[in-house]
């Protein structure tokens, strides 16, 4: 399945079943186990793309590819490297990305992010992956010029429209070996695969549900692989993780 939330013209406010430029609305959501097609199909182009996961927490982890590690002249962590980022930084495949004015360098990170379909508090390895409703494409937004001011990375990271994530979330992909690309204005900026992550999904999974519990709809934003770089103003950003379509977004 490929679930999206959308709003209608009228303003309501749905999940559906993406299909090819196809939506089969429903009602009931997929983080309450109530979902259930109602009989009405919409245009994609007649529908808003709204975050298809509402967390209540994006739980992110930094330097978690080798190679991004070593971008910033980092040793690779021993255990994972975890921040939160606010509800308030959702945005939607489509939406702006605001340049924040006391930001002087904005970076975009390509991440695989983990949708949690079901309440995860203390779960094994083992377990992990049946308290996951799917993946989606996250970009991990970082005002990079603040990062090392402030000591820790809740400010850098935290600002509203920081966590674009979409446009769907699918549950038809095996989040352990993706390709994962991004590119602004066209030009590629980042290639990899998941399978390069240091610290694998369920094991991250679990090692965050013994800190905090995970609700419905949180993700787990995986890190990003080398090859970062500023984006200004009027860029355009891609996002693109096999099996899961193209988070687009644009700088203003
Ligand atoms: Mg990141």
């Amino acid at each position: 399945m490929k679930y999206v939330r959308i709003e209608d013209k009228s303003g309501r406010i749905s999940y559906g079943f993406l299909s090819g430029n196809t939506i089969r609305l429903a009602d009931g959501s997929p983080f309450e186990g109530n979902m259930k097609e109602n009989g009405k199909v919409v245009d994609t182009e007649d529908a808003k793309l709204l975050p298809p996961a509402p967390f209540s927490k994006a739980v992110c982890i930094g330097l978690n590819y080798r190679d991004h590690a070593e971008e910033f002249g980092l040793p690779i962590p021993e255990t994972p490297v975890v921040f939160l980022k606010p509800s308030t930084s959702a945005a939607a495949a489509g939406d702006n990305i605001i340049y924040p004015e006391m930001c002087h360098r904005l970076d975009y990170e390509a991440e695989l992010a983990v949708v949690i379909g079901k309440t995860a508090k203390n779960v094994s390895e083992e377990e992990a992956l049946n308290y996951v409703l799917g993946y989606t494409i996250a970009n991990d937004v970082t005002a990079r010029d603040l990062q090392p001011k402030n000591g820790q990375w809740t400010i850098a990271k935290g600002f509203d429209t920081f966590m674009p994530i979409g446009p769907y979330i699918s549950d038809e992909v095996d989040g352990s070996s993706l390709m994962i690309t991004s590119r602004v204005n066209g030009e590629t900026k980042q290639k990899s695969n998941t399978s390069n992550l240091i610290f694998k999904i369920p094991y991250l999974i679990s090692y965050i549900s013994h800190v905090m519990t995970l609700l419905p709809g949180d993700v787990i934003s995986t890190g990003t692989p080398g090859g970062i770089s500023g984006m200004q103003k009027g860029d355009v950003v891609e996002i693109e993780i096999e099996g899961l379509g193209i988070l687009k977004n644009t700088i203003a």
